[in-house]
C-alpha cells in the first residue's frame, strides 16, 4: 500500500506505525491509548477514510468538521493546482494577494448583513485571538479604556491558545492553565437538558436575566461577549433554547458590549444555513470562521468585521490605531484558492439547502437511538449532533469516569468502519454535508452498535 502513494514511502504498515509511536504527540490524545490502538490514515475519497492496511472508514466527523465534501473533491484539487501555477505563498503584511482579495470579496456577500472587512488567519484559534484582541483594543481606541473584560459561556470553547482558553470555559481543558489565563466573566450556558424544569422557555428567560443582571453591573468594563452560536461544540454538543441568541444580541447592543460570534464550527452549512447566527437573525460586531472554509483542504481562517470596528482602527500612523497583529501564513494564496473553489461549489450545488434537507433526515434516523436504554439526550443543529450517554436515563446520572463509556463506544464504532469523537460521554457525530442518504443510513446504524456495545459491556466485572 504505500509503496503505491507515489512510491515515496518504502515502508511496510508495521515500521510506520512503529515509527509513529516512537516519533508522534497527537493533540487531545492521551498517548498510551494511541499506543494501543493505533491509527494511521493513508487516502481519502469522498466520506470515505482508508488506514495503511487499506481498511475503510466512514469520516463521520468530518475529519473534525472540516471536510464538508469529504475527500478529493476534483474542483477545488484543481483550484490548488492551478494557483500553484503562479505562486503558493506570498506575505499579507502590507500587501494583499489576488485569490485573499476575491476570497473577501466573497465572504462579505455570505456573511451576515453589517459585516464588511475580512481579517485572515489559519486556524479558528487564531481567528477567535484576533476577535478578542480586536474587541479589546477597539475599546482602547475609542477612549474607552475601561472597556476591558470578555463574557463567556459556561462550557464555552474557542480554541487553544492562551487568549482563546481564557474566553473559554471547560475545566477538563483549562482548569489546569488558571493562573496563566486572564479573567473572564463566565454566565451559565442555557442548558435544557439537566435543567430542573426541563422547559426550554423557561431556561432561556432565566439564562438572559442572569445576563442582564451581569450587564447592569458591569458593562463600563465589559469589551465583548464571545458563544458559539446555537450549539457548542466541544463542551459537549449543547444546543441553545431558540431565542437566546436574539435575546444576547439586544443586551449586547442595549449595554454597548461588542458580540463575537464564532461560527468555527457551525459556519458553512453545517446548521441548515450558512452561518447559525442567520437562523434567529442576529447581527454580530465579530465572526470567526474556520473549519469548512477551504473545504477541508487548507488552513485558512477570518474573522470578519463591521465597519464600525475597522474604522476605530483607522487613521495616521502616529494615532497608533493600526492592528499589530499577523501571522505568516495569513492570507495563504493556496489556501484562499480552495476557499474559492469550495464556495463556487456551494454555490452550485446549493449545499446549504441540501444540508438543511439532510438534517430532517438525520433527525428521523437518529430517533430510534432515543429507544436505547442509555441514551439520555440526543441533541442536534442542522448535520451537528451529540448523543450524551448515561447511566441511568430517568435520573441523567452519568456513568463512572473511568468506565470511559464515549470513548470505549467509538472504538466499537471504528472497527465497524467509522471514525468519530467523544466529548466524555457525548459522541460527536457531524457527517461530511456530501453524505449521501444511504451512507447516513449506515453511519447511524454504527453508532447504534457501537454505543449498543459500549453501554451493555460488563464493566463491574473488569474495570473495578
Ligand atoms: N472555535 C470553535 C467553536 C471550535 O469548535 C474550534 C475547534 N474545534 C475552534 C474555535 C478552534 O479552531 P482550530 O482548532 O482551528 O484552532
Amino acid at each position: 500500500i504505500l509503496k503505491r502513494s507515489g512510491g515515496r514511502w518504502k515502508l511496510n504498515p508495521q515500521q510506520l506505525l512503529e515509527k509513529s509511536k516512537k516519533y508522534m504527540w497527537l493533540p487531545f490524545t492521551q498517548m498510551s491509548d494511541y499506543e494501543r490502538d493505533p491509527l494511521i490514515i493513508e487516502s481519502g475519497e469522498g466520506v470515505v477514510v482508508k488506514d495503511i492496511y487499506g481498511k475503510e472508514y466512514l469520516d463521520g466527523n468530518s475529519s473534525l468538521w472540516l471536510n464538508v465534501h469529504g475527500h478529493r473533491k476534483a474542483e477545488i484539487d484543481e483550484a490548488i493546482r492551478k494557483q500553484l501555477e503562479s505562486i503558493a505563498h506570498s506575505t499579507l503584511l502590507g500587501a494583499a494577494n489576488v485569490p485573499s482579495v476575491l476570497l473577501a470579496e466573497r465572504l462579505i456577500n455570505i456573511a451576515p448583513e453589517g459585516l464588511t472587512r475580512v481579517f485572515y488567519s489559519d486556524s479558528g484559534a487564531t481567528a477567535v485571538e484576533i476577535a478578542v484582541k480586536m474587541a479589546y483594543q477597539y475599546w482602547q481606541n475609542k477612549g474607552r479604556s475601561e472597556k476591558t473584560k470578555f463574557v463567556t459561556l459556561s462550557n464555552g470553547y474557542h480554541g487553544d491558545t492562551v487568549g482563546t482558553m481564557s474566553v473559554g470555559s471547560i475545566d477538563l481543558y483549562h482548569k489546569v492553565y488558571t493562573s496563566l489565563l486572564f479573567d473572564a466573566l463566565v454566565v451559565p450556558f442555557p442548558a435544557v437538558y439537566r435543567h430542573p424544569s426541563g422547559d426550554a422557555q423557561t431556561v432561556c428567560n432565566e439564562s438572559l436575566q442572569s445576563l442582564r443582571e451581569l450587564f447592569e453591573k458591569r458593562h463600563s468594563e465589559i469589551a465583548g461577549l464571545t458563544l458559539e452560536p446555537l450549539i457548542q461544540g466541544a463542551g459537549g454538543m449543547n444546543t441553545m433554547p431558540r431565542g437566546y441568541l436574539k435575546g444576547v444580541e439586544s443586551l449586547c447592543r442595549e449595554f454597548d458590549i461588542l458580540l463575537i460570534a464564532d461560527e468555527v464550527a457551525t459556519g458553512f452549512g453545517r446548521t441548515g444555513k450558512m452561518f447559525a447566527v442567520e437562523h434567529e437573525g442576529v447581527r454580530p460586531d465579530l465572526m470567526t470562521v474556520a473549519k469548512g472554509l477551504t473545504g477541508g483542504y487548507l488552513p485558512v481562517a477570518a474573522t470578519l468585521a463591521t465597519e464600525q470596528v475597522y474604522d476605530a482602527f483607522y487613521g495616521e500612523y502616529e494615532e497608533m490605531k493600526t492592528f499589530f497583529h499577523g501571522h505568516s501564513y495569513t492570507g495563504n494564496q493556496l489556501g484562499c484558492a480552495a476557499a474559492l473553489a469550495n464556495l463556487d461549489i456551494f454555490e452550485r450545488e446549493r449545499l446549504v439547502e441540501q444540508a438543511s434537507d439532510k438534517a430532517k433526515l438525520l433527525s428521523e434516523l437518529l430517533h430510534d437511538l432515543g429507544e436505547l436504554d442509555h441514551v439520555g439526550d440526543i441533541r442536534q443543529c442542522g448535520l451537528i449532533c451529540g448523543i450524551e450517554l448515561v447511566q441511568d436515563q430517568k435520573t441523567k446520572v452519568p456513568f463512572p469516569f473511568k468506565w470511559r463509556v464515549g470513548y470505549r463506544s467509538t472504538l466499537k464504532m471504528r472497527e465497524l468502519g467509522m471514525l468519530t469523537r467523544p466529548l466524555g460521554d457525548v459522541i460527536v457525530f457531524m457527517p461530511p454535508l456530501a453524505a449521501t442518504e444511504e451512507q447516513l443510513g449506515e453511519m447511524v446504524r454504527i453508532l447504534k452498535e457501537g454505543i449498543v456495545w459500549a453501554t451493555t459491556f460488563q464493566y463491574g466485572a473488569t474495570t473495578n
